[in-house]
């Protein structure tokens, strides 16, 4: 397995799903985790179920859209290795249907919230010309999806941020890229079927699963073994890319 010993990495959103999945692999990996998450109690969670396995992980609860709390709790770090981007929030609605107000919040968080994270964290790196960042984008940002105007153009942001950076900063030693999954059973996905489809749950779950070509949806720790595998010296030569995890939704989706 690839390693990240001896290493320092901030992920954030780590609290739940895809966040979660990287922090309990990097942990595996040898890594300390910060597991940075506005939801402190499932932070927690995280952490207790890394350090019972033996891991080493401490808790940083923050709101990624807030420049001055990300700098502020970044700075009490030592040093950031590695920064995952993770954090985020979902929203379904299409140009017309989408509120002022849903459209501000999904900009704040999944695009400023990967702004600030930057902003805090490649000062340093660039100090010590070593840093690798890895960004969740999504197949929204380059194939349409329905019904998911807000969130298109957020991970749309992300896509473009990362290149940005990438190009930046690669004379810094800073690598950069971004990892675009397609549906991944997450407790999101649950919640949504939940709320929208009580008593329907299981038949529109396998309805969502035949959507993607592969027959199933992604499971965290899949999108989450690319992350390592992206943040690994062994992927040292690979900065500026973006990632399908797609089960075939791209390409094959014909
Ligand atoms: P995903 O499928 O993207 O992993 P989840 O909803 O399962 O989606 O996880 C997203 C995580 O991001 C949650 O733990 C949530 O608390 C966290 N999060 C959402 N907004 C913020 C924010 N503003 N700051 C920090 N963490 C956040």
């Amino acid at each position: 397995m690839f390693q990240l010993t001896g290493k320092t990495a901030v992920v954030t959103g780590a609290g739940s799903g895809i966040g979660r999945g990287v922090a309990l692999l990097f942990a595996k990996a040898g890594a300390q985790v910060i597991v940075a998450d506005l939801n402190r109690e499932a932070g927690q969670q995280t952490v207790e179920e890394i350090t019972a396995a033996g891991g080493k992980a401490e808790g940083l609860f923050i709101d990624v859209s807030r420049q001055a709390e990300v700098v502020n709790a970044f700075k009490q770090l030592d040093v950031i290795d590695v920064l995952v981007n993770s954090a985020g929030v979902s929203h379904i609605g299409r140009a017309d249907t989408t509120s002022e107000e849903d459209f501000d919040r999904i900009y704040r968080v999944n695009v400023k919230g990967v702004y600030n994270t930057l902003f805090a964290v490649i000062p340093s790196m660039k100090e010590r010309k070593n840093g690798v960042i890895v960004n969740m984008a999504s197949i929204a940002s380059s194939v349409g999806l329905p019904d998911r105007f807000a969130y298109s153009m957020s991970k749309g942001a992300v896509l473009a941020m990362t290149l940005s950076v990438a190009k930046d900063y690669i004379s810094d030693g800073i690598r950069c890229n971004c990892v675009s999954p397609a549906r991944v059973h997450t407790p999101f996905v649950d919640g949504f079927l939940a709320k929208n489809y009580p008593g329907k749950e299981q038949e529109m779950f396998d309805k969502l699963s035949r959507t993607q070509p592969i027959g199933r949806m992604a499971k965290p720790e899949e999108v989450a073994a690319l992350i390592l595998y992206l943040c690994s010296d062994e992927a040292s030569f690979i900065t500026g890319c973006d990632y399908p995890i797609d089960g075939g939704f791209i390409k094959l989706n014909n």
